[in-house]
């Protein structure tokens, strides 16, 4: 276990509160996760015998509301990495402006090694672990690494199960058969998408002279990696767990994606056969991909890929974070003398869980939404809070990462405070 990822996050929240009037008391909290749970959960194995896997779930901070955040899966899923990223979804919560707070769950275990039974049998024995912890004005569940639809209709069947009711809001990125919402599969990549967008013409650039490498073909980068190939933009290299391919001309980003959901292979982003004969193609490590000479990085995959270490190498113009987590704050210090702009997973991820939000709104009005009605609002937050962040790193000369902060921090700070702090308390005592 990395002890250290909870408070390498804290740091950035240090770096915003120098710009920021807050209490004591609101700094002091936001330190801090409000609960944390680890639980247990024995599964039955197909071959009979029994495993016990460990879970998480934690809720960071709820002044603004119910949390949320995602489940994910992952042999490296620990306690520290669960309170970080909850910690990270309070911000993103409120850097896009939801009434919700922030939380984040997983389980130690990679769910390649299951079959589809011991699979669902694991995701309905953490909901039954978690449940007390769980709801939808509570905390509400979500898809993350490794998850998917399928997961949260488990999920969610259980939970409506235990409480003898059917209880779609109480987890978002179910099937849309169950109560989930069109275009929240494809909400993180067209959540980046359209910051890219609205950010690009601050650079003057046009998307066929933009070279783009983005490492991580999921859900999140095989997507946007789709969407940027077909607004004109150049790809010059993806990866996945497995490694990489690069193109100076730009690669087939549809031809790679349909190879992978045809091959179902984790080693989907190399060209084999006659998907990618189309052009000339080099195999690359995740490293070399950090590193290459292009307008554009995107790390969509994991947290920490950008280190102090492989940092001043790096050669992007701009890097915008899919990934929560990718860069290390020794490694910001190091990307911004550089003169490399990085625009943060808080505001760039964003559109994952504000899809999730209109999924709970739906789920709660009984009334559902249009695809284009989903993207649409999406593309308005998205394009509002990046230029609010824009414009305070411009206006206070800070990073865009230390501008989000900043923004979220004014939201939860009023929050926190309208409900009451020491400043009021001593002033009551006074009175008295
Ligand atoms: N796991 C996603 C994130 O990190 C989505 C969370 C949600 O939809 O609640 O933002």
């Amino acid at each position: 276990m990395d002890p250290s990822l909870l408070s390498d996050a804290s740091k950035r929240l240090e770096n915003a509160l120098q710009y920021v009037s807050l209490s004591e008391d609101v700094t002091e909290r936001l330190k801090y996760p409000k609960a944390s749970l680890q639980v247990s959960i024995p599964v039955r194995m197909d071959n009979g015998s029994l495993r016990v896997f460990q879970g998480y779930r934690v809720r960071y901070d709820d002044t603004r509301g119910p949390t949320k955040g995602g489940i994910r899966f992952h042999p490296h899923v620990n306690l520290d990495e669960v309170q970080s990223l909850a910690f990270w979804m309070t911000f993103k919560c409120a850097v896009v402006n939801l009434p919700f707070g922030g939380a984040k769950g997983g389980i130690t275990v990679n769910p390649k090694e299951l079959s589809r039974l011991e699979l669902e049998r694991l995701s309905r024995g953490y909901i039954d672990a978690i449940a007390d912890f769980i709801g939808p004005d509570i905390d509400i569940p979500a898809p993350d690494v490794y998850t998917n639809p399928m997961i949260m209709g488990w999920m969610m069947d259980q939970y409506s199960i235990i409480r003898r009711q059917i209880i779609p809001a109480v987890i978002t990125g179910k099937p849309i058969s169950m109560g989930g919402s069109l275009g929240r599969e494809t909400a993180t990549a067209m959540g980046a998408f359209f910051t890219i967008e609205a950010m690009l013409p601050r650079f003057d650039r046009s998307p066929a002279e933009t070279t783009i490498a983005i490492q991580g073909f999921g859900n999140a980068g095989g997507l946007l990696a789709d969407l940027l190939a077909r607004a004109g933009y150049r790809i010059v290299a993806v990866s996945d767990s497995q490694g990489g391919i690069y193109s100076s001309k730009g690669l087939n980003i549809p031809g790679i994606r349909q190879y992978k959901e045809s091959s179902r292979s984790i080693q989907a982003a190399y060209c084999e056969g006659s998907v990618c004969s189309i052009v000339e193609h080099e195999i690359i490590t995740n490293d070399d991909l950090l590193t290459l000479d292009v307008d554009i990085l995107i790390p969509a995959a994991l947290e920490n890929q950008i280190t102090s270490t492989n940092a001043p190498h790096v050669n992007a113009r701009l890097v915008f974070e899919v990934a929560n987590g990718p860069i290390t704050s020794d490694a910001d210090l190091i990307l911004e003398s550089k003169g490399i702009k990085v625009f943060p997973d808080i505001l760039v991820n964003a559109g994952g869980v504000t899809v999730s939000y209109f999924e709970w709104v739906q789920n709660r009005n009984g009334l559902y939404w249009a695809l284009e009605e989903v993207n649409q609002h999406l593309k308005h937050r998205i394009v509002e809070e990046a230029g609010a962040i824009w414009q305070t790193s411009q206006d206070l000369k800070v990073s865009l990462r230390t501008a989000a902060y900043i923004h979220a921090l004014n939201r939860l700070g009023d929050a926190i405070q309208s409900r009451g702090t020491r400043d009021y308390y001593v002033n009551t005592v006074k009175r008295l």
